[in-house]
């Protein structure tokens, strides 16, 4: 079989959301385990712009992973933090909504990323 090469592309980025999906949940069941739940309601979670996860696809593995453990069917909510940047030249703050990563302001690229790289539980609700 001979893929073309967006073929490949998209399955690394889906890999990319599985990893994450798995990874997760891994941190979430040891947390509730080690809290005494026994049963995992909401899981909250925040990731950074520059993580570039697919939402829709993260919930998909996200539910196909929880079965079978103590956060089956527990409600996933994902915000997604802004990637926002300091500039060392004028020192001004922005936020980046494109991939230049220079500054609005003086045109320097010597800039320093605040934000957008996160990918963290924010909480775990359960009883
Ligand atoms: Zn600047």
């Amino acid at each position: 079989m001979c893929l073309p090469v967006t073929r490949y592309h998209e399955f690394a980025e889906i890999m990319h959301e599985l990893r994450i999906a798995e990874d997760l949940i891994s941190i979430v069941t040891e947390t509730a385990t080690e809290e005494g739940l026994k049963k995992v309601a909401k899981v909250s979670v925040c990731f950074g712009e520059m993580v570039q996860i697919d939402c829709g696809c993260f919930e998909v593995a996200f539910s196909e992973f929880v079965k079978g453990t103590i956060a089956e069917n527990a409600e996933i909510d994902i915000e997604i933090i802004p990637v926002t940047a300091v500039c060392n030249n004028c020192k001004c703050d922005y936020k980046i909504s494109n991939i230049t990563f220079t500054c609005p302001e003086c045109g320097s690229g010597d800039i320093c990323i605040l934000s957008g790289k996160e990918l963290f539980i924010k909480s775990i609700e359960g009883d």
